[in-house]
């Protein structure tokens, strides 16, 4: 069994409780016009167009693959900005020692693993294994992922893999489903299904919101989404929208909102009754 790995960050402290490492999964099931990470959607399809950009030598071609030598390549990233196809030459691929093997190396520093993406729960299958594993001999690690949750968890499939995650952090772009659609081109009906499951599995750890002023109707998803997790365990993380990295879609002309309006939707939901509420 193997995965497609985009980045290993070793120490993350913004993807969960403490240190953590965090595994960025290649590969993605939403298309968001503000994705920051456009290069985990899709896989390469080695045309080798980023090969004669590359400075350093590092891309080259073998038996019709892009090969990526990661001694030679200074991470100019390059390649990731003139590839058209939303991807990267530089994805290694995983089996569940092998990524266990990493894990060892830091063991000692850190609290925990937390799958992202891309969307990680296209793997799922190897995620619950990876996790027993983490259960059966790190049994100090707590193990989180963290989803947009397009796939329909309540699935039998999805069992082993829900039940070896201890947390999940579940992206609600929006709550209304044109608005959802029009942002994601696809519909929020196995997100929201998914949000009231985990509440029920007492899985949930965060909710995250991006918040777009003039564009979504914050307002109404936060309201929402306050009034399902109120009273519960469950921290909701308000994330003002940055242009920073957007690609090919009209929000790159869209400018941040401002401390005032994000106090304002924070206080939406501190007053439906959501104790922990962040803005980042
Ligand atoms: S990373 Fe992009 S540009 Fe490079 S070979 Fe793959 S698809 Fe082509
Ligand atoms: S990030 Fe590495 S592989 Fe990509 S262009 Fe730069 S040096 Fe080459």
């Amino acid at each position: 069994m193997e995965v497609l790995v985009n980045k290993i960050i070793k120490f993350s402290n913004v993807d969960g409780p403490g240190n953590r490492m965090a595994i960025f999964l290649q590969g993605c099931n939403l298309n968001c016009k503000y994705c920051h990470n456009p290069e985990t959607i899709n896989f390469c399809n080695n045309c080798g167009k980023c090969i004669e950009k590359c400075p350093t030598n590092s891309l080259s071609f073998l038996e019709g693959k892009v090969i990526w030598d990661n001694i030679k390549c200074i991470n100019c990233d390059n390649c990731i900005k003139i590839c058209s196809n939303s991807s990267s030459p530089k994805i290694v691929k995983y089996t569940i020692d092998s990524l266990f093997e990493e894990v060892l190396k830091v063991k000692n520093f850190i609290r925990g693993i937390t799958f992202s993406g891309g969307e990680c729960t296209l793997n799922f299958k190897f995620i619950a294994k990876f996790f027993s594993k983490i259960k059966r001999e790190l049994p100090n690690l707590t193990c989180f992922v963290d989803t947009n949750g397009y796939v329909d968890f309540s699935k039998e499939e999805y069992s082993e893999f829900l039940k070896n995650t201890d947390f999940f952090m579940l992206d609600i772009k929006s709550y209304t489903a044109s608005e959802h659609i029009s942002l994601t081109s696809k519909n929020n009906i196995s997100i929201l299904k998914n949000l009231e499951l985990l509440i029920k599995m007492d899985k949930l750890y965060e909710v995250r919101t991006v918040v777009i002023e003039n564009f979504l109707n914050n307002e109404k998803t936060i309201e929402e989404v306050s009034n399902i997790i109120k009273y519960k365990k469950v921290k909701y993380k308000l994330i003002k929208f940055r242009n920073i990295g957007v690609k090919n879609s009209e929000l790159k002309y869209i400018k941040s909102p401002d401390d005032k309006y994000m106090e304002s939707l924070k206080i939406i939901a501190k007053n439906i009754g959501v104790k922990d509420v962040f803005v980042i």
